[in-house]
């Protein structure tokens, strides 16, 4: 007898991700790529010569250490010593992943019993739930306000109880731009410390950040070191998401979960690229404050492209995107405006609507996200397209 193969429950709900979709769309249309949070430029030069060399010698073409190469781990803690003040463990305290990606779901899987509820922050970057679920927890969802995506102070205290075990903030956060607030933050971490909670803090745009807003890692909080998993990558950093390198630092008592899923999902992970990752963390103070400076730039034309199209926004504090009103120009969804902006406006866009559950998905209806990390070319030109919109009024 024949018997159909088939896959396993627990995954057969989760589609093609949105990004894939969008790509495609947006190549079929030949649309200007305001997409996916991937840069169109390229990492510092000699961040790229550094990994270059390490393939041409060869040096590096076998497993690395499962924990990470001890230049890169070192260089971790060093960059988290410079910027923070903190004091991270090179040995026991980091290990290295396959992306942030990676980073959040070793964290999760290292930490999370099944039926423990982990509290998410909405609109969430789209791993984050599928991560949770896979590992048994259950989320519980805290939806930031529109339209200045403000964090509901009693609704975050309702969420916690003696069942959570971890809530994941990120900040600068994808996809609204915002940065949470000192209070905020205190908030987060007093009712951490309450409920003996674990915060997986997923900081890989800790260095975009405008006009006058400061990143603080959670883990500088008080009480919050040793119950954090810092979770930060190159990719956005170094604009280099095809390295595919990150990493997750914290308490040894934390980490050792990290690293007991991390060696049997991946072992180790690119070997060449750590080498680029741990001299890109090293890079003088004038790199990280040009990067800031080249993304203020970008935001500034993407902000305008949005006025000249009468889209309404709440202006980024970080990050790359920027979560775009469109009800005064389009009457439908969020589905059908980025299809309209794909034909006949030629922009890619986002769709918010994986980044929410299900009860929360009509907060984001008339919203789509838009990623200015491309070329101000690029951005100059969706600009002009954009005016289209405007003139429909
Ligand atoms: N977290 C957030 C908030 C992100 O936006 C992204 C990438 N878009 C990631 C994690 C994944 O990072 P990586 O590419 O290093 O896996």
């Amino acid at each position: 007898m024949f018997i159909m193969p088939t896959i396993a429950r627990r995954i057969q709900h989760y589609g093609t991700t949105i990004f894939a979709e969008i790509n495609r769309l947006a190549q079929q249309h030949q649309a200007l790529d305001l997409g996916q949070g991937r840069p169109d430029f390229n990492s510092p030069q000699e961040v790229l010569n550094t990994v270059a060399e390490t393939f041409r010698l060869g040096q590096m073409n076998q497993y690395a250490p499962g924990i990470g190469t001890p230049p890169l781990r070192e260089a971790v803690a060093a960059h988290a010593a410079r910027f923070y003040g903190l004091n991270i463990d090179p040995q026991n305290g980091v290990i290295v992943t396959s992306g942030a990606s990676e980073g959040i779901f070793s964290s999760v899987m290292g930490i999370v019993n099944p039926g423990d509820e982990v509290i998410v922050i909405e609109p969430f970057f789209d791993i984050y739930v599928p991560c949770i679920e896979v590992a048994g927890g259950v989320p519980v969802y805290v939806p930031l306000l529109p339209p200045d995506w403000q964090l509901d102070r009693d609704v975050l205290k309702a969420a916690f109880s003696d069942k959570t075990r971890a809530i994941i903030v990120n900040s600068p956060n994808n996809p609204t731009g915002r940065m949470f607030s000192p209070d905020d933050q205190a908030l987060i971490a007093e009712l951490c410390v309450q409920y003996d909670v674990v915060c997986i803090s997923d900081e890989v745009y800790e260095h975009i950040a405008y006009a006058g807003s400061v990143h603080r890692p959670m883990a500088a909080l008080p009480g919050m070191f040793e119950r954090t998993l810092t979770v930060s990558s190159a990719a956005k950093t170094f604009s280099a998401t095809g390295w595919k390198i990150g990493w997750v630092y914290g308490a040894p008592d934390l980490i050792v979960g990290v690293w007991r899923i991390h060696q049997l999902v991946t072992y180790a992970v690119n070997h060449p690229t750590q080498a680029g990752a741990a001299y890109a963390l090293a890079l003088p103070d004038g790199y990280f404050d040009e990067l800031g400076q080249l993304y203020a730039r970008k935001r500034q034309l993407m902000l305008s492209a949005l006025d000249g199209a009468n889209l309404r926004y709440f202006a980024p504090e970080g990050a790359f995107y920027v979560m775009a009103d469109f009800s005064a120009v389009f009457d439908g969804d969020n589905m059908a405006f980025v299809h309209h902006l794909l034909k006949e406006v030629g922009v890619a866009a986002i769709p918010p609507d994986t980044f929410y559950s299900d009860a929360h998905r009509p907060m984001a209806n008339h919203y789509v996200r838009f990623a200015f990390c491309k070329a101000d070319s690029t951005l100059i030109a969706a600009a002009e397209k954009l005016q289209k919109l405007a003139r429909k009024l």
